[in-house]
């Protein structure tokens, strides 16, 4: 199960998980874009299914959970990708922003574990790669809610890989930075972020790209990773 997995890090972790031999359903907001992902995926021979889940809703999570251990077989591995992203000044934010920042990053997050662990559990397996940010490592101004969020997201990344690992499932978190998505462009183009600013303080002098993330997710995935747990993995160039 990829959340968010329509767009950006989430559309190129699924493809990648997809092309490692696992059966992906991506869950997103936008049905469509979600339904869409995955036809591009079983065209390329591989199996996918796009669901409109959006993460804040638990019932909706839960069925469409299901849905998945019927038409694709238990979840075994879940990346938890879905974010939005914030800025605003921390004096004009409302505490109602603030709440549905945490909603959608944290409690979303939340919800989807809560939903897909006792299929791992039963399976005595399971995987999960939570999407940070590398904001968390210095905080970031203007992102209150964002790096509150994300920085939670590392905590309950740790808790679940102690409460977890002897059940024989890993948690690691992996926090971006400046990868190229609609997400990030979307903020430069609104004047929050400054790309080429970022590219020149980024000691490999490129910007991310979704597939570097999929990488990381991919070979935290696989068996062999099974002595990795309740690790915060930066895929950044060397930012942090
Ligand atoms: P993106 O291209 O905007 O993709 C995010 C996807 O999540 C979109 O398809 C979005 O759907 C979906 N989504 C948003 N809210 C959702 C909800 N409530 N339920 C289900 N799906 C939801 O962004 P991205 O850059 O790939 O970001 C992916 C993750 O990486 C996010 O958690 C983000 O915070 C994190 N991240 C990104 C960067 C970066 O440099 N790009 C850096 C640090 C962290 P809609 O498009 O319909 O809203």
């Amino acid at each position: 199960v990829v959340t968010g997995g329509a767009s950006g890090i989430g559309l190129a972790i699924s493809q990648r998980l997809a092309r490692d031999g696992a059966a992906v359903a991506i869950f997103d907001l936008d049905g469509v874009a979600a339904e869409a992902a995955a036809s591009g995926i079983t065209d390329a021979g591989h199996r996918a299914i796009g669901l409109n889940v959006d993460v804040t809703d638990r019932a909706r999570i839960d069925h469409a959970v299901e849905e998945v251990a019927e038409q694709l077989g238990a979840p075994l591995i879940l990346a938890n990708n879905a974010g939005q992203a914030s800025f605003m000044p921390f004096l004009d934010m409302s505490p109602e922003h603030f709440h549905q920042v945490i909603e959608v990053n944290l409690v979303g997050t939340f919800h989807c574990c809560q939903a897909v662990l006792p299929h791992m559990l039963e399976a005595g397996w399971g995987r999960i790669v939570n999407i940070s940010s590398s904001s968390t490592y210095s905080g970031t101004p203007r992102m209150a809610a964002y790096v509150s969020s994300k920085s939670a997201i590392n905590g309950l990344t740790k808790t679940l890989a102690r409460e977890f690992g002897p059940r024989g499932v890993t948690v690691n978190a992996i926090p971006p930075s400046f990868i190229d998505t609609p997400m990030l462009r979307a903020s430069a183009a609104a004047g929050d972020l400054d790309v080429q600013a970022s590219i020149a303080t980024t000691p490999v002098r490129r910007q991310g790209r979704p597939e570097d993330i999929a990488a990381a997710c991919s070979f935290l995935c696989r068996d062999e990773a099974s002595y990795i747990t309740g690790q915060i993995l930066g895929v950044d160039g060397g930012r942090s």
